[in-house]
């Protein structure tokens, strides 16, 4: 698929990548019909947040059509519904998430250490927005992999 990838600070390229594919049971696979382009994009443009890759998929507000959805997707997604995406990934299960407090979602970024060394305390990953975030393709990019597709806030 065609995606559109930072690749150094005041350099993105719509680039070939590899399609997003069903990881985790939760996942879903949205074809992305719109796509936004944030003011807090330019902070990764700019080169001010840290823990940027040449490559990675920009865009973390996004909506779709799904297209594939893992075993354990639950409360009624089905192929081809029309869904928006919210840019925090939010399990839906933990102490934050219970208290719909989805931002802080102590269960989606896998790189929670890396952002609490660098602002105090970590937030939830984020699509499109640098491995402090998770490192998670975002969704301006013709498909996306959402994971925890019925936990969305
Ligand atoms: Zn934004
Ligand atoms: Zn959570």
């Amino acid at each position: 698929m065609k995606a559109n990838c930072w690749i150094a600070p005041n350099n993105v390229a719509v680039e070939e990548v590899p399609d997003p594919q069903i990881l985790n049971p939760r996942d879903a696979i949205v074809r992305i019909t719109s796509s936004a382009i944030c003011g807090s994009d330019l902070h990764l443009l700019q080169g001010y947040i840290p823990a940027m890759k040449k490559g990675d998929v920009l865009g973390h507000e996004f909506m779709g059509e799904i297209v594939e959805l893992g075993k354990d997707v639950r409360d009624g997604l089905h192929i081809g519904d029309r869904v928006v995406i919210p840019f925090p990934i939010a399990c839906g299960d933990c102490s934050s998430c219970q208290r719909g407090l989805y931002s802080i979602c102590e269960n989606s970024n896998p790189n929670a250490a890396i952002a609490e060394l660098a602002m105090g305390h970590s937030p939830a990953g984020v699509f499109g927005y640098s491995h402090l975030m998770g490192g998670y393709a975002g969704g301006q990019a013709q498909y996306a992999r959402v994971p925890f597709a019925t936990s969305a806030p």
